[in-house]
């Protein structure tokens, strides 16, 4: 910790605990018990000692420590912001999209993000699929041959044991019209000491296997967190990266830049950029997406092309998910205007029909 003592070694799951680290000023307790009461609390050892108590602007601790402004929900806010409740044809699995669906085999993770669009269901109790709804949400994959993509995700499929892990994975690496088996985690920056060899073991397939790692400050890179993405990149798994655009976060052109470039040097190709979800008691976090835009474009052209993820918001009704980055393209007469990355433009004539 920047002031020298020792981190905690278990995660600070309640408001108290939180003081007790130095981490919230005793006087904001009573607000902050309200909402620990409210939305699950849990600051790993891990993040815990990347926060800085002294900065109130700390970007760690804006991510993971609870703030009173939790408890005002603005109208526009949703408590299941992606429609994931209408399109579950059985528990513990979403099928939205033809092509794949999400099995959430269980609704823990290792931090509770203050902006996460699932607040309202994830939590310490756990919401862990039984044997038998793990069976059915199994027997689901198996009866749907047109899915062709299984994305674990919940809470985190990277709390489950390597044990279960296994054999959810030799379940669908079973099924011959599944190409691709996804995770969605925050564990190996959040956790990092989860990633086990075992772990990372259960985790190989003949399938095609992603992690999407979900990290939004570069500081989140450790070199514990390093040496976990290194065990997964050994047994065979692709690495993809996932963010949200968070105001204090990573809504400066410097402070995305640096996540991204952190993401690719650790083999995590930036995959999304998310417009946050409008979740109960999250507006604090929200940038608008004219900004959001220009961010991006600013990159473009001064930092390298492989750091470019899609930026994108999940559409509330359930309709997916919509690429809302910025054009470099726009129509005109006879042809298109693009627009150059490095200054000017040109503009490219349609095509004669030969
Ligand atoms: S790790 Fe993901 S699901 Fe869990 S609280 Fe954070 S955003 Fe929500």
């Amino acid at each position: 910790m920047p002031d020298g003592s020792l981190p905690s070694p278990r995660p600070l799951r309640d408001a108290d605990a939180l003081a007790a680290a130095g981490l919230v000023p005793p006087a904001a307790l009573p607000a902050l018990r309200e909402v620990a009461a409210r939305y699950a609390v849990s600051v790993t050892p891990a993040m815990a000692a990347l926060i800085d108590p002294a900065d109130p602007a700390d970007p760690i601790a804006a991510q993971y420590v609870p703030h009173p402004a939790e408890l005002e929900t603005t109208p526009q806010e949703l408590a299941d912001p992606i429609a994931d409740h209408p399109h579950t044809p059985v528990k513990g699995v979403v099928h939205r999209y033809p092509d794949r669906a999400l099995l959430k085999p269980l609704l823990a993770c290792p931090v509770y993000c203050r902006f996460c669009f699932r607040r309202e269901q994830v939590g310490p109790a756990g919401g862990v699929l039984s044997e038998a709804e793990l069976d059915a949400a199994l027997d689901w994959f198996e009866a749907h041959p047109a899915v062709r993509e299984a994305i674990l995700t919940g809470g985190d499929p990277l709390m489950l044991s390597p044990r279960r892990l296994r054999h959810i994975l030799a379940r669908l690496s079973a099924l011959p019209h599944l190409d691709i088996i996804r995770l969605h985690t925050r564990v190996p920056v959040a956790d990092p000491g989860r990633v086990t060899e075992a772990m990372a073991e259960a985790l190989e397939s003949e399938k095609a296997v992603f992690l999407c790692l979900h990290a939004n400050h570069a500081r989140e890179f450790t070199g514990e967190a390093r040496a976990a993405l290194r065990r997964l990149s050994r047994a065979g798994v692709a690495l993809l990266g996932q963010a949200v655009l968070l105001r204090g976060v990573n809504d400066t052109a410097e402070s995305l830049e640096a996540l991204l470039r952190t993401m690719l040097a650790h083999r995590v190709k930036p995959y999304y950029l998310h417009q946050l979800d409008r979740a109960p008691g999250t507006a604090r976090f929200e940038v608008p997406i004219a900004e959001g835009r220009a961010l991006l474009a600013s990159l473009r052209g001064r930092v390298t092309g492989l750091a470019w993820p899609t930026y994108a918001l999940d559409l509330p009704q359930g309709q997916g998910k919509a690429p809302i980055g910025p054009d470099f393209a726009e129509r005109a007469e006879g042809g298109w205007q693009v627009r150059g990355p490095l200054g000017g433009g040109h503009f490219q004539a349609d095509a004669t029909p030969g």
